[in-house]
């Protein structure tokens, strides 16, 4: 099957193709075979993209799906509260049924907002039943999905056995795949970081870890010298490490992931956006969390862009829409995958609004992104060519039931936890 997106404006994220004012995109089953002013494809099916952006859909490299049921809870709160709140008081309650359904409606939510490629950063793995209802929360979901499993999450346990059972049900090349979430260097020791990357590297599973302390423990000079730094680590946050463990990074040919809401309004810190530039890397981006942040990358590219501005003046919002697309598929190891429109990739693929009165007129496309974008453009969304969004509606998807369920378990886990919603909960750290 041919499929031919005819008459956009294309930003292809390829430096070989750059943007064309008006072009064409000819997909064959789920496969992106050109991309050029005109396509004379008599054959395909045709998707009208006049008045419409055409480009890759974003990739978010870090969040945690699990806690979509409690969106908004926590605007207000510190790192501290967060933790206390989300990992001391609800998470004890979810069971396996609200692990799915935040699963699925936050895979949702991201693919309804352009997300086709996204990291679920899974730490509620309470019991192997928990972890099994996390994939297929995902595989429930249309896009890609890559299930980031932070095994012994709050345990220095061993979890050989549990990662192994999990990876022999996520091989080969399908929407969902895993990685190893690592608890590194601040939740446990350098033997526990080494055993895992082991782990890891036997089951070719690339890793992620949080370093959230800022740079006083100096967490990335102490895996470099212990030779624990890998190409196929993302570094979650890294807010305040030194210049020289940025560069310890670049050298490594690891990647970072940035969640500039997050990290700014809980006080973890300033992005590090300018600082890992300057280092020679290409950041990523994320939403992070639902309960502090909006689960959307325009406004993640939004506050990076804004937060380095304000800081120094030197950030463009060409680079921001690389770290939202292309450099995020190089984190996630996914590059000659997604992450641009070039042929030989899957068609991962979004249209974007260019006539909505909140755009219009669409001057730099790709400067008007950053700036002004907004969820409510994604007008339609390929996951490797198959439609998933159409018209601004999700397509094939039962959400009055599935957002009924979402609430019946965010009520119940509420009631047992014995919390408000209405952002008034202000959790002390030691309740934690
Ligand atoms: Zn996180």
């Amino acid at each position: 099957m041919r499929t031919l997106i005819t008459g956009g404006n294309v930003i292809s994220m390829d430096p070989g193709i750059g943007d064309l004012d008006r072009g064409d995109l000819l997909l064959e089953n789920d496969v992106i075979v050109d991309v050029a002013e005109h396509i004379d494809a008599p054959d395909a099916v045709v998707i009208d993209a006049s008045d419409r952006v055409v480009m890759p859909g974003f990739v978010d490299t870090h969040r945690h799906t699990w806690q979509t049921a409690f969106r908004g809870v926590g605007v207000d709160w510190t790192f501290t509260e967060y933790l206390a709140a989300v990992h001391g008081t609800l998470k004890p309650h979810y069971q396996p049924e609200d692990v799915y359904l935040g699963n699925l409606l936050g895979r949702l939510e991201a693919l309804h907002s352009g997300v086709t490629t996204m990291l679920d950063w899974f730490h509620c793995g309470r019991t192997p039943e928990h972890v099994d209802a996390a994939v297929q929360g995902l595989r429930d979901a249309p896009g890609r999905s890559i299930l980031c499993y932070g095994a012994g999450w709050g345990t220095t346990a061993s979890v050989d056995d549990e990662v192994r059972r999990v990876r022999s049900e996520l091989t080969g090349n399908g929407p969902v795949t895993m990685a190893l979430g690592l608890r590194g260097p601040e939740l446990t020791d350098m033997d526990t970081v080494a055993a895992e990357l082991t782990l890891a590297g036997d089951l070719g599973l690339r890793t992620s870890v949080h370093i959230e302390t800022g740079g006083r423990n100096r967490p990335i000079a102490d895996l470099h010298e212990h030779r624990l730094l890998s190409s196929t680590t993302t570094f979650v946050h890294a807010n305040g490490v030194g210049d020289d463990e940025l560069h310890m990074l670049a050298d490594a040919g690891s990647s970072v992931s940035i969640s500039p809401d997050v990290e700014l309004k809980m006080g973890i810190g300033w992005p590090m956006t300018g600082r890992v530039l300057a280092a020679g890397l290409r950041p990523s981006l994320s939403t992070d969390d639902a309960p502090s942040a909006g689960g959307d990358m325009f406004a993640s590219m939004r506050s990076a862009h804004v937060a380095q501005r304000g800081l120094d003046g030197t950030l463009n919002a060409r680079d921001v829409l690389e770290f939202a697309t292309i450099d995020g598929a190089a984190a996630c190891g996914l590059v000659d995958r997604t992450g641009s429109l070039t042929p030989g990739k899957d068609a991962d693929v979004i249209l974007l609004s260019a006539d909505d009165p909140t755009v219009f007129p669409f001057n730099n496309p790709a400067g008007t992104i950053v700036a002004a974008g907004h969820p409510g453009l994604v007008d339609t969304v390929l996951v490797a060519g198959r439609v998933v969004k159409h018209g601004g509606r999700l397509l094939d998807i039962e959400l009055p039931t599935l957002r009924n369920r979402l609430v019946e378990s965010r009520d119940r886990i509420a009631a047992a936890a014995g919390i408000p919603l209405d952002g008034t909960w202000h959790p002390s750290s030691d309740s934690h």
